[in-house]
């Protein structure tokens, strides 16, 4: 499709703005990149530093191909057809932290369970509900990730943020939009590149001691170690109020339980036994089959309930 695909001289202009060998990769296979291991390749994958970030992405907007922008990848499912024109991952090359008091300055692919565990070895609080959720920082702000009580629009001061027409801003947390799982970078396709946090001082014993509170509990009652993207479907608001928060909605798992859905299957794609909010990979599930799993399990929910579950997995790719 004219305009959607690199030329070779785009591919070769693309590869000169990034040191490390392999950090572009063509026709890469996305089931590599994502916690639910299925879907189809990128056309052009991008693994830059936090220095070759921002070239980067100027790339993309003069190249006026499709840019997907991706973290951790766990919390989103690619499409079979995989991802057009350049997919840049913000990860562990853009991980960079330092903590000054209480405040976090951290590149948005920093790893929020790395920044968590380091936040309680210098005896800050407000990040212990991050331990278990494997997703960056910047992932974690595109979906105000959160668990067991708080959430990353609690400790947010501010990011800087590169807007679809190129310009950076240093936009404050109250600029985002920030409510249960979603932000504004959900409809306004700006990527966020650095962050600051702001924690409080508490007892290094008792943050550890949550925080390994927080393990357990996942451990007794999510699928840890199967491939997933964490629960699939939001909680569903009260009233349909959409502003209100994680605490006073109700939890999808006991809808789909309840609807007769623990263990419904399509191919390899399976709701988990143990958590039924999860859908898990058991196998060789393939994107379409997994799309197919979450799309029945919204029919059947609605038709056993009234209730309309909404996706919290984000879906990158044509479905
Ligand atoms: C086992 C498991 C447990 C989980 N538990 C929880 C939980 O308790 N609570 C919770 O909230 N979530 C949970 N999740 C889901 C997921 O880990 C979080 O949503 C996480 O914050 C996603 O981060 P990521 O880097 O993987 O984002 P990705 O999945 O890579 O991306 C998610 C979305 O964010 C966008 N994005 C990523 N980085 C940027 C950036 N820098 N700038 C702009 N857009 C960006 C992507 O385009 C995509 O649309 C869980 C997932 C798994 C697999």
């Amino acid at each position: 499709m004219p305009g959607q695909t690199l030329s070779e001289s785009q591919k070769k202009a693309l590869s000169a703005l990034v040191k490390e060998p392999r950090g572009v990769l063509f026709h890469e296979p996305m089931s590599r990149h994502t916690t639910l291991g299925a879907g189809g390749r990128a056309e052009v994958l991008v693994l830059p530093t936090a220095e070759e970030l921002p070239d980067v992405l100027a790339f993309c907007q003069d190249s006026g191909v499709p840019r997907t922008i991706l973290g951790n990848g766990s919390n989103v499912l690619v499409s079979d057809k995989g991802l057009p024109g350049i997919c840049v991952i913000i990860g562990r090359s853009c991980g960079g932290f330092r903590i000054e008091g209480s405040l976090i300055h951290a590149e948005a692919g920093c790893s929020l369970e790395r920044l968590s565990r380091s936040a309680a070895e210098a005896g800050l609080t407000g990040l212990e509900f991050a331990e278990g959720i494997p997703g960056t920082l910047g992932g974690a702000i595109y979906m105000n990730a959160g668990a067991y009580g708080g959430q990353i629009s609690d400790v947010l001061e501010n990011a800087k943020v590169l807007g679809s027409d190129g310009t950076m801003t240093d936009m404050p947390a109250e600029n985002m939009e920030l409510s249960y799982r979603s932000s504004r970078f959900q409809w306004s396709g700006e990527a966020i590149l650095r962050t600051r946090l702001k924690l409080r001082h508490g007892a290094p014993g008792e943050i550890r001691e949550k925080m390994a509170l927080f393990a357990e509990k996942r451990r007794a009652s999510q699928p840890v170690g199967s491939r997933s993207a964490g629960s699939t479907f939001k909680r569903p608001a009260p009233n349909g109020d959409e502003t209100a928060s994680a605490e006073s909605r109700s939890p999808a798992w006991k809808l789909i339980q309840d609807a007769g859905l623990r263990g419904y299957r399509v191919g390899d794609a399976v709701v988990s036994e143990k958590h039924c909010g999860f859908l898990v990979n058991e196998g060789q599930a393939s994107a379409s089959e997994l799309y197919q799993l979450m799309q029945e399990v919204i029919q059947k929910v609605y038709a056993a309930s009234g209730v309309k579950l909404q996706l919290e997995v984000q879906l990158l790719g044509e479905f």
